[in-house]
């Protein structure tokens, strides 16, 4: 079985663990230059702010129903992630890192009761770091995913679910007559990977809940849609066929982490996976004709080399402003890996994660003047074509193979804070900077 493990409204609950008085209240957290809002809390859901809702619509409800808006503060989310993250590595042989606040961990072989092991990693979870959660058990990730939904769903709305079904749900523990009123229940948009589009035109077709998804032809499925949809009704009817590639991305996030091998202990080598692992993430972003806000790089020793001593750092870094250059992108993620590094530690994995994305374009075309010479300033001629430069790595990339054309030096010095975001309603960054650590009285 698998378990995921996902942080109710991420962004909302860090910001509650220093500020208590947030807590019952209605709360956003606003993107790059507080644009849009990009995370809500539950009261905020139900005043009917939605996702990526810009704030000039929904400012009024400041004063008319007490709203709270914060700017992101990505270096607080980073830290908060990888303390929960290590928390719930613990429970299981295996994770795998989805996002900043989501992992799966996989349960073969691992015997009793998983309903009181999930409720056992939640407890933990809350009392050691703050952050409420909700798991979801299922025999494939797109169960495990949908389990979760449901968990989130009994827990948010009651009567929605059955209730003993909220915080932890395990699909595998529940009867045939159950789980198919579970998915009757469920309508088709909440499943992995099944878009608004997609959703939309499933409805046409008579599609609408998860149960009817199920019974679908999945020949005609893979006609109409793709092969991808065809995949996910075969892991809702139990059968594992997704792999890390195909995949849904996260929302407003790209990844991309790795186990080694062997252990890695030295610092050149880790560098040099920062630097590929930041290569490919910036490549999936100008993709999707993205750019990101902060860089988020993380480092794990192994819990079950018993005999090791464990280190699991992680640093997001904020850019100067949002890119989609690949060279920034492995300078951030290369200068983070160098500071979080430490020697005389077998680390089995790493990872790097763009967040805080929004559309590529605005910014950036900003001319850094003081940048120095030929390195983004006015007079450096790769600065003033970077998108194509961008699109000739990509091409050369797809027609001859991954990493045929790679930055060759992606250590830069910190450039020189210019420009900055607005940031205007941003907490202190409380777990990552000596200055704003919290005082007790
Ligand atoms: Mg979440």
């Amino acid at each position: 079985m698998y378990a995921l493990v996902d942080v109710n409204n991420m962004y909302v609950s860090c910001e509650r663990v220093f500020a208590p008085s947030l807590v019952g209240r209605p709360v956003v957290v606003l993107s790059n230059n507080d644009g849009a809002c990009i995370a809500r809390s539950n009261e905020a859901k139900d005043l009917g702010v939605q996702m990526a809702q810009p704030w000039f619509q929904v400012r009024h409800l400041e004063r008319s129903a007490g709203l709270v808006a914060l700017s992101a503060n990505f270096e607080l989310y980073g830290d908060m992630s990888s303390r929960m993250m290590s928390l719930a590595q613990l429970h299981a042989p295996r994770q795998e890192v989805y996002s900043i606040d989501e992992c799966f961990l996989d349960f073969d072989g691992v015997r009793g009761d998983l309903v009181a092991r999930g409720r056992a990693l939640r407890t933990q979870v809350l009392r050691w770091t703050g952050l409420p959660t909700s798991v979801g058990f299922g025999a494939t990730k797109t169960l495990a995913k949908l389990a979760n939904h449901v968990a989130k769903t009994a827990e948010r709305k009651p009567g929605s679910y059955p209730r003993a079904l909220a915080g932890v749900c395990d699909f595998g523990a529940l009867d045939r007559a159950a789980l198919a009123e579970v998915m009757r229940r469920t309508e088709v948009g909440n499943v992995w990977g099944i878009g608004r589009k997609t959703s939309a035109k499933l409805n046409e077709g008579g599609v609408r809940t998860v149960f009817d998804l199920m019974q679908a032809d999945t020949a005609s499925l893979r006609r109409q849609f793709s092969v991808v949809i065809e995949k996910t009704v075969v892991e809702l009817r139990g059968t594992r066929c997704l792999e890390v590639d195909d995949a849904p991305e996260p929302n407003q996030q790209i990844m991309c982490s790795r186990s080694f091998g062997e252990p890695v202990t030295a610092l050149p080598d880790l560098l040099d996976v920062a630097s590929q692992f930041a290569s490919r993430v910036a490549e999936k972003l100008r993709q999707q004709d993205g750019a990101a806000g902060a860089v988020h790089v993380f480092i794990t020793t192994s819990p079950f080399r018993r005999q090791d001593r464990q280190h699991s750092p992680s640093l997001t870094t904020r850019l100067l402003r949002p890119s989609a250059d690949t060279r920034t992108l492995v300078a951030a993620a290369t200068r983070a890996m160098q500071a979080i590094y430490r020697p005389g530690f077998n680390y089995v994995k790493a990872g790097v994660m763009l967040v805080d994305l929004g559309p590529a374009g605005q910014p950036q075309g900003e001319l850094d003047l003081f940048a120095p010479a030929g390195q983004g300033g006015p007079d450096d001629p790769v600065r003033r074509t970077p998108e194509r430069l961008m699109q000739a790595l990509d091409a050369l990339n797809q027609r001859f193979g991954r990493g045929t054309l790679n930055v060759a030096s992606a250590m830069e010095p910190p450039a020189p804070a210019a420009y900055h975001a607005k940031r205007e309603r941003m907490s202190p960054r409380w777990t990552s900077r000596l200055d704003d650590i919290p005082h007790v009285h």
